[in-house]
């Protein structure tokens, strides 16, 4: 899907790259490549991690708080965060050549093959109401998790996307349609950053949000706070801006950042994290604080009692009844 023969070459649409890939290579993302001109993926269900989370963890606060959910990785992304905290995974791209004697790619230190059936049955095994495809980025598998959603849909099990949204509208629709809930990462709120620091594209992932939302997929939003990269006022206030232009109910996840692959700036500063919230608060209806410990407890918008109560990974959500306030009666968006 998404790859076109141009002559010898290959040409990907799956994501804003647009990548042309010639014969014994692969695209930017290190995962979708051309042998002898014809588009192969070979890394199709390849898992390079396989855990049970809390959803909170992905993280995701307003979807079935307190459950569990069964959480694929992959190798491989389109982008190349200079912070990125998984980049031994994510940045295969420095090493993907298909040996075109053998015909092969050394995939075997990246993880172990999965069916999607296999995938089904573990989360079945595991009582997990829910899937996340999640870790590096796991739209350049388009294909398989397409195969796993459908399936997934099937066995009445959620499907969790937790995604960079850096893709194309038409592979992002298509997705989305069998997608229940969503983290979406918003990196920075600079057009230029974006490209010429992370390889991708703010708009394509301002349109993916839009999408979501549009399509009523649940949505929740996660931003890295990293200093000297994206910390500046402005910057998250016009990211604050956007997401209340899309809805103002958006949960907004503010991260510390500490230090990691290429880049090497101090890590968040706390109070300024815990300031960034308290203004954004002002626009967004629910804004939390990740990646250190603080009061990311969900109050109801209209009489202020605690709804979930959180410690650590744990969610109490004995302040709803269903997915009312228990307090006031009144009605959340909280996917229970
Ligand atoms: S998905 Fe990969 S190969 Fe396709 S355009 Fe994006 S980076 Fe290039
Ligand atoms: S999008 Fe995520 S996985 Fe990909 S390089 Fe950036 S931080 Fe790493």
């Amino acid at each position: 899907m998404f790859m076109m023969p141009d002559g010898e070459n290959v040409r990907c649409d799956l994501c804003p790259k647009n990548c042309k890939i010639k014969t014994g290579n692969f695209g930017s993302c290190g995962v979708r490549g051309n042998k002898g001109g014809k588009g192969i993926i070979p890394y199709y269900g390849l898992i390079s991690a396989l855990a049970v989370d809390p959803v909170e963890k992905k993280p995701l606060y307003h979807f079935k708080p307190g459950s569990k959910i069964l959480s694929l990785g992959f190798a491989g992304c389109n982008l190349r965060c200079p912070f990125c905290q998984n980049w031994q995974i994510s940045q295969i791209n420095q090493r993907s050549q298909i040996n075109q004697r053998s015909q092969k790619t050394d995939i075997s230190d990246l993880g172990r093959r999965m069916q999607s059936g296999e995938i089904i049955s573990a989360a079945l095994r595991q009582d997990s109401p829910s899937i996340a495809y999640t870790y590096s980025e796991p739209l350049v598998h388009i294909e398989y998790i397409l195969d796993c959603m459908a399936l997934a849909r099937r066995h009445g099990i959620a499907n969790v996307l937790v995604t960079n949204g850096c893709i194309k509208p038409e592979a992002a629709a298509a997705v989305l349609k069998l997608t229940d809930a969503a983290n979406v990462d918003l990196k920075c709120f600079s057009a230029d950053t974006y490209k010429n620091c992370l390889g991708g594209d703010l708009e394509a992932v301002l349109d993916f949000i839009r999408l979501c939302r549009k399509m009523n997929v649940h949505i929740e939003i996660t931003t890295l706070v990293v200093p000297d990269l994206n910390d500046s006022r402005e910057e998250l206030d016009a990211a604050a801006d956007f997401i209340a232009s899309v809805d103002k109910d958006i949960p907004w996840f503010l991260s510390a950042y500490h230090p990691d692959y290429r880049w090497n700036a101090p890590p968040t500063d706390p109070v300024f994290l815990l300031r960034t919230a308290k203004e954004a608060g002002k626009k967004l209806t629910y804004v939390y604080t990740g990646n250190f410990s603080s009061d990311n407890n969900t109050h109801c918008a209209s009489c202020g009692a605690v709804l979930v109560k959180r410690r650590g990974y744990n969610a109490d959500t004995s302040g709803l009844i269903n997915n009312t306030c228990a307090a006031c009666g009144k009605i959340t968006d909280i996917v229970i």
